[in-house]
């Protein structure tokens, strides 16, 4: 018996992966790859290897230029492209008929190089676990109350650097600055010695409002695309200096690592759940039945050691209530855009989203799997963030976001 090569699962593995596989058929996230000196391509994966969507559409008279500016820019800035986008490809990588055709334009992930997903437009990070939030407050602010008074009315959040969200595998510069404890006399100067971690989750905008213009939940759901692995890079001790009035600057700003796989919101469906209770209520343009949370499991390791797995559906605040807010007063949404969730933080000891709060400030060392014990980041330190859903159909992986530390 003879087999049809256009329908052999051996030449194209991708038709055998099935929706037990964390980037099967449901999945389908988006990235930025190239192949060799190539320049860089529109991906999107299937089980281990990567379509170049661009050439698929080509091969398929599909009107190609939205998926041609060789990451997710083109098809962020038209959100009406989102649903057919993904139907045809979720057809597409199932479709035996096509493996064929799409033979030349496939790759195994490991002979390819990833790229940040899209273009970082503004970026923001939100503040949006009580329990980060509390510990935080018990931390720096001791003799007062954990929570400011207008945590649970608002998303709190600040406006951190675009230009330096790097991709996962990144390696990290150690940053520089000033810091002074309480009881130092003056500020000193120096490399920094509490450098840290927040585990988040990163959301990604579609679409544009004008100047003016704000977005209600139920808007600000169609403007969703889809999540990243986030890891918001953050030096404690320049952070506690500086940071009153005026909120994080440089303890944030020297680096912001994001996953290379944009997972749409479409496969994220069945992972949305009921928030925590938001009590006292929040004000009108905070609520609508979109706002809910999302079931991901959050995986911390630091050398190779899981030191927390943060449980993202006790999170306060909906990405729906965040974006909402952050368009109030009328400022623009434009595609790209990405906001943090801030610190993923659950309100157990082991699902805590930063060395700040697993350390408690680095009075409570964490001894790793090699005996080495840590505080904060030491040169040479890779910290990789993972997590996991049940998808639309199957579990689905946000893959890693890693980062070294070079001194
Ligand atoms: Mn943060």
């Amino acid at each position: 018996m003879t087999t049809d090569p256009s329908t052999d699962r051996s030449t194209y593995p991708w038709l055998s992966v099935g929706t037990d596989h964390p980037f099967g058929p449901h999945h389908l996230p988006y990235g930025s790859f190239s192949v060799g000196a190539g320049k860089p391509l529109l991906g999107v994966r299937i089980g281990d290897q990567v379509l170049d969507v661009r050439a698929a559409a080509k091969a398929a008279n599909r009107d190609a230029r939205p998926y041609a500016t060789g990451n997710l820019d083109g098809l962020l800035a038209d959100p009406t492209l989102w649903g057919p986008t993904r139907t045809w490809l979720t057809q597409l990588v199932q479709d035996e008929a096509a493996a064929r055709v799409l033979a030349d334009h496939v790759h195994d992930i490991d002979a390819v190089t990833l790229h940040l997903p899209f273009a970082v437009a503004d970026y923001v990070d939100f503040y949006a676990s009580e329990h980060h939030a509390t510990n935080v407050g018990r931390i720096f602010r001791p003799d007062g109350e954990p929570l400011t008074p207008n945590w649970k009315h608002l998303p709190i959040g600040y406006h951190g650097r675009s230009s330096t969200v790097v991709v996962t595998g990144t390696d990290v510069h150690r940053p520089r600055g000033q810091r002074k404890a309480p009881s130092d006399a003056g500020p000193s100067f120096g490399p920094s010695i509490k450098l840290d971690i927040e585990a988040e989750l990163g959301f990604v905008v579609g679409g544009r409002t004008e100047l003016g213009q704000s977005l209600s939940v139920a808007e600000a759901a169609e403007h969703l695309f889809g999540v990243v692995l986030l890891n918001d890079w953050s030096a404690r001790d320049l952070q506690a200096w500086e940071y009153v009035p005026l909120g994080p600057f440089l303890g944030k700003s020297f680096a912001t690592t994001i996953s290379a796989w944009v997972t749409p919101m479409a496969a994220l469906a069945d992972a949305r759940v009921e928030l925590p209770t938001q009590d006292p209520e929040p004000l009108p343009y905070l609520q609508g039945e979109q706002a809910q949370g999302i079931d991901l499991a959050y995986e911390v390791e630091w050398n190779g050691t899981v030191v927390s797995r943060p449980p993202y559906r006790t999170m306060y605040w909906a990405p729906e209530q965040m974006l909402a807010h952050m368009t109030v007063n009328g400022a623009k949404a434009s595609p790209g855009d990405l906001f943090g969730s801030g610190t993923v933080s659950g309100p157990d000891k082991d699902g805590r989203g930063s060395f700040l709060e697993l350390s408690w400030n680095g009075t409570e060392p964490l001894t790793l799997d090699d005996g080495s014990t840590r505080t904060f980041l030491e040169d040479g330190d890779t910290v990789v963030l993972r997590a996991t859903a049940e998808g639309v159909g199957g579990p689905i992986s946000l893959g890693e976001c890693s980062g070294r530390i070079r001194g």
